[in-house]
């Protein structure tokens, strides 16, 4: 009598619902919590609330919390009412969402565990096969995406994630607070579009400004669907275009003089990557004749560095005198990659300086990358698009994720 009502307590059952039994397997470690149902209470439509007579009952099982490390389960036999409008239809309970084998307040629990942990750790530490972890995941997100509110974002940025190594998705997010808002498959226009489609008319009308990589079919479906907006040419993206035009450089000349028998670039790849603010005093140290050499690279190099510059101008004549001045220099470098490079941005020029007006980047979206990196270490790997999707939204969409609770 009394584990009855105590039952009936911790599971916060109220009329018409009351604990029946409860039952305890020593051996298995659980515990079974009947529930029953007044008869004379009457039976609601899940659809339209309108009251109706009873059709039979289902025996339904769910899991909830554990009670002192015993698997608790509630069972009951839940009715099923005919509706004239909508037919015959199980009567919502208050302690799950409709078609859970879980309590609301299970999955709340495999929903924080899921967040800290992943999925595959919460699995097993629940003692849940994985498919029904992900599972739980999956009506989250759902449920989280079906409640989000329709908020204005004037500043988005885009990028591409990949997985299983060549496989991408595209992804929109809020620069301005690192959130998810939308993933397509693929990096084409196509996929963008989708993204921008998914958008009401006033959220599009609200865009200011995008960042994203200098990539053309991002540029396209963005003139295309927020024509008004700003596109901002990420600078780290452009900061690793000119990284890589070094690298060529360095290539060739280290190949070249290894042939001579000077071996002067050898392993000094990440020398010419790193960021000089990065570097510490014995790096410096060591860096510092190669950089200052006569070496093609290392013309390269100052030719980058100094190309980075750019981005500290706020006036747009400014900015564009400065870029005239380095176009000058790098196209007349007789370095190849460099001329190649100067070139390229030359006819993004237009683009490059809206930098002075919008000075944002994609690293705001630095922690949602490694947020992004964690959750497929986590996953070890993702069976589908659709499974990557999710866990990006579960885990960065700052969605309200919980069913709802009783
Ligand atoms: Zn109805």
């Amino acid at each position: 009598m009394r584990d009855r009502e105590l039952y009936a307590k911790i599971l916060g059952l109220s009329e018409p619902w009351m604990v029946v039994d409860v039952a305890l397997h020593v051996a298995a470690k659980s515990v079974t919590v009947q529930l029953g149902r007044d008869d004379s209470s009457s039976l609601a439509c899940p659809e339209c609330g309108r009251s109706c007579p009873g059709y039979d009952t289902q025996p339904r099982r769910w899991r909830h919390l554990d009670t002192c490390q015993f698997q608790t389960i509630l069972a009951a036999d839940v009715p099923r009412c005919a509706c004239p409008d909508h037919g015959v239809k199980q009567v919502k309970v208050p302690w799950a969402e409709p078609g859970s084998r879980f309590t609301a307040l299970f999955e709340r629990l495999a929903i924080d565990w899921m967040q800290e942990a992943g999925r595959s750790a919460t699995a097993r530490q629940l003692a849940l096969s994985w498919s029904e972890a992900d599972g739980i995941m999956q009506r989250a997100v759902d449920r989280g995406l079906a409640r989000r509110p329709a908020t204005v974002t004037p500043v988005l940025g885009v990028d591409e994630k990949s997985f299983q190594g060549r496989e991408f998705v595209t992804v929109v997010c809020n620069l301005e607070r690192g959130t998810v808002l939308h993933i397509a498959d693929g990096r084409g226009s196509e996929a963008l579009k989708s993204c921008y489609d998914a958008m009401t008319t006033e959220q599009r009308a609200a865009v200011e400004a995008v960042a994203m990589d200098m990539h053309q079919p991002y540029v396209l479906a963005t003139q295309n669907a927020v024509p008004e907006a700003t596109i901002v040419f990420d600078k780290f993206h452009i900061a690793k275009l000119a990284g890589e035009a070094v690298d060529q450089v360095r290539r060739a000349e280290a190949k070249k003089l290894a042939d001579d028998g000077d071996d002067r670039l050898k392993g000094t790849r990440y020398s010419w990557l790193r960021n000089p603010l990065e570097e510490d005093l014995e790096q410096r140290r060591k860096f510092e004749p190669l950089r200052s050499s006569n070496l093609k690279t290392a013309r390269a190099w100052a030719i980058k560095e100094t190309l980075m510059d750019f981005f500290g101008y706020r006036q747009v004549k400014r900015a564009s005198d400065f870029f005239r001045s380095w176009f000058g220099w790098a196209s007349r470098s007789q370095l190849r990659p460099i001329v190649r490079l100067a070139h390229t941005l030359r006819s993004r020029l237009g683009t490059l300086l809206n930098y002075c007006q919008w000075p944002i980047t994609n690293a705001a979206s630095e922690a949602l990358n490694s947020k992004i990196q964690w959750i497929k270490y986590t996953a070890r790997g993702f069976r589908s698009r659709e499974g990557f999707r999710r866990a990006i939204f579960f885990h960065c969409g700052d969605l309200d994720l919980y069913p709802q609770s009783f």
